[in-house]
């Protein structure tokens, strides 16, 4: 036993996910499920997610010994705003947004003395949202990086790490903005091509034609992510919009350049460019 009493804000697939995972290794006493509405936390209760919910944060915190904060990512630094006041001493707060520069600055900023910081990303998910879609080995075999800084206190570190290792995740450290610039390259950049790929075939003019009703493995293997919640995707792009502007600036180079190969006909360019693209995909494990 890690944990006796883990507080969740925001028990989707994230939160209810982690939930379930230490329970199912005894690492947690008792989990409260904190949100704002009674349908969902009823189903995390009915789902044996939590032993309690509370659709109010500064009171279901209260007595907590770690906190994970699991809400979109721009509601984050406001949810600790919230319920700083109520941390217990020595409490723990970490999270599974999905960008941390912002995050760890406002996070430790916010934080009560004598109570620590920790922030954290699971690398794992899928586009289904809520505590119904939350299950326990979602984890399992994944990586989970953590962003400590300078100022992150070593054993609330530690302490985060083995509930992670507890729900079978790989963990490694890495400092948040190289964080943020790995993950605006190979997670919300392909978010984002996604969602903009349906939305021009969606609204694509094709003689009166509903081009998406003839889309077949190809296109739904490409935009499965584009079903993903438009809110925490949203807040994703607003948070980390610098490093995703770039990353979306490369992907506009790399298109442009296809284009070009396209409209010139060029033969071994255009062999050479997929052969490049295949090679790289290939090699991936
Ligand atoms: P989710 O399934 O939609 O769960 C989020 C939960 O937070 C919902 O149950 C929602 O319930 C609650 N919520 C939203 N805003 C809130 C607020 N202001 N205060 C309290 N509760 C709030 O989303 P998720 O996929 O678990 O994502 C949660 C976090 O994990 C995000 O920061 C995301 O970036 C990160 N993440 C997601 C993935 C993924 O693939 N999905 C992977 C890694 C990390 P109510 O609306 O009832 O309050």
């Amino acid at each position: 036993m890690i944990i006796k009493r883990l507080a969740v804000i925001g028990v989707g697939l994230i939160g209810g996910s982690f939930a379930l995972a230490l329970r199912q290794a005894g690492a947690v006493e008792r989990v409260v499920g904190i949100g704002r509405s009674r349908a969902n936390l009823e189903d995390a209760l009915s789902l044996g997610i939590c032993d309690e919910i509370s659709q109010d944060a500064l009171q279901g915190v209260q007595g907590a010994d770690m906190v994970f904060i699991s809400v979109p990512v721009c509601s984050i630094p406001a949810v600790l705003a919230e319920i700083a006041p109520a941390l217990a001493p020595g409490c723990i707060v970490t999270d599974g947004g999905s960008v941390k520069t912002a995050i760890v600055r406002e996070c430790q900023a916010l934080m009560p003395p004598g109570c620590h910081f920790v922030g954290g990303h699971p690398i794992a998910g899928t586009e289904y949202s809520g505590a119904a879609a939350s299950f326990a080995t979602l984890y399992r075999g994944k990586r989970c990086i953590l962003t400590p800084t300078d100022s992150t206190d070593p054993d609330a570190l530690e302490t985060v790490a083995r509930l992670w290792r507890c729900c079978g995740a790989e963990v490694c450290s890495m400092e948040p903005g190289h964080h943020d610039r790995i993950f605006a390259e190979i997670s919300h950049l392909p978010h984002a091509v996604a969602y903009a790929l349906v939305h021009a075939v969606g609204s694509a003019d094709a003689e009166g034609e509903n081009v998406l009703s003839f889309s077949a493995g190809g296109f739904k293997d490409f935009t499965r992510i584009a079903s993903s919640d438009p809110v925490m995707w949203r807040d994703i792009a607003l948070m980390n919009r610098e490093a995703l502007l770039n990353s979306i600036d490369g992907f506009s180079a790399s298109l442009a350049e296809l284009r070009r190969r396209i409209d010139g006909r060029d033969q071994p360019g255009l062999t050479e460019f997929f052969t490049i693209a295949k090679q790289f995909r290939d090699g991936i494990v």
